[in-house]
């Protein structure tokens, strides 16, 4: 069947601008880390996909590694895509990355301009794009000098392969090395991927004052800790859940739903309902509250969870004291 886009789907959505750039991203984008795979089933995948985009969730996000097996979620999205969003590519963001275990031998890890070139070159192929709109350095790498991987992210853009370019999970002092590169080379860093939620607050300690000083935007992921900050797991480990899966490749483990995390998000939840929200809306609202989020990449294993996720965007404010309350549950 023909997709055809909801006519109404630029109605509820919040688009932020990106640091100091042109490009404006909705509140909420979608990731394909995990259920974009082989073992995953194209039509539930499609559903997510259309649903966001019919709710103006108009960036998906990617890499060359989601899957299983890795190359598999850009795959599907390719086929997504080539069936029922071609028409709509100019309304879309779709980002990739490299950075991580990619394939055998010395050229398919990190940040060589061999890996990087190579991989986006793949990851349009199974995509079906000539071009990506964000392109990501996945992880910083120790070893490759920064202006190596800075200047291949600079090539790339200059090839036309990709319109900006970001990076993720790097520390404040390499963060803002790495932009310092890129401006001298005249593609200023669009964005910064940091993993951010109540349970990781890494990036309140001096990465976003970086990323405000130097204009970047930032959007954030695993925003709902991969599900443990959502109501799922108050009554133990649901069959159908991402911790209930065989997975492994960093996803949730049983064991990090321990019990004293469980009492922590019982409270979160009693707080959320008390605010007339869901706890993956309320923990959504939280990291949006601060501007310098432009964005939070959500993860969904169905369409449903999409829809509940956006309603965030109906109650974004927190009174000083509900702010208080998380405070004093989160330091348990
Ligand atoms: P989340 O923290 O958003 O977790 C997503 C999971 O939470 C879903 O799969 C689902 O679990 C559960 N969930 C989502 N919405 C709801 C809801 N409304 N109610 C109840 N449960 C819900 O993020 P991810 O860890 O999946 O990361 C999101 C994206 O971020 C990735 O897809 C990827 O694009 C990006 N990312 C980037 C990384 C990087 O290094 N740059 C690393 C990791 C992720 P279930 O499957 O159990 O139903």
């Amino acid at each position: 069947m023909t997709y055809t886009a909801n006519d109404q789907r630029y109605a509820a959505m919040q688009y932020r601008r990106t640091g100091r750039s042109g490009l404006k991203l909705p509140a909420l984008s979608l990731g394909l880390w995990h259920n974009f795979g082989e073992v995953d089933t194209l039509a539930n995948c499609r559903d997510i996909i259309y649903t966001a985009f019919d709710h103006g969730i108009t960036h998906i996000d990617l890499a060359n590694n989601y899957g299983p097996p890795p190359g598999a979620a850009e795959e599907t999205f390719g086929r997504i895509f080539a069936s029922g969003l071609q028409p709509y590519r100019d309304e879309l963001i779709i980002s990739t990355k490299a950075g991580w275990p990619m394939w055998p031998g010395p050229y398919g890890d990190l940040g060589s301009k061999k890996y990087l070139v190579a991989s986006l070159d793949q990851s349009l192929k199974r995509m079906g794009l000539d071009y990506v709109d964000i392109f990501y350095h996945h992880r910083p790498d120790p070893d490759t000098p920064l202006y190596e991987t800075m200047s291949a992210l600079d090539g790339i853009v200059r090839q036309g392969k990709a319109l900006y370019v970001g990076i993720s999970s790097y520390g404040p002092a390499e963060a803002a090395e790495a932009f310092k590169i890129l401006r001298s080379l005249g593609t200023p860093c669009l964005i910064h991927q940091p993993k951010y939620s109540m349970l990781d607050r890494w990036i309140e300690d001096g990465l976003l004052d970086v990323l405000e000083q130097d204009g970047v935007g930032c959007i954030t992921f695993s925003s709902l800790a991969q599900g443990l900050l959502t109501n799922k797991y108050l009554n133990g480990i649901p069959a159908d859940s991402r911790a209930a899966r065989p997975l492994g490749n960093g996803a949730i483990e049983a064991d990090a739903i321990t019990d004293a995390n469980i009492e922590k998000v019982r409270r979160l939840n009693t707080l959320a309902e008390q605010r007339g929200q869901s706890l993956a809306q309320m923990s959504l609202a939280w990291v949006l509250k601060d501007p310098r989020i432009t964005s939070v990449v959500i993860g969904a294993s169905k369409a449903s969870q999409v829809l509940d996720s956006i309603k965030c965007l109906n109650n974004p404010n927190f009174a000083a004291q509900e702010l208080e309350a998380i405070e004093a549950i989160l330091k348990g």
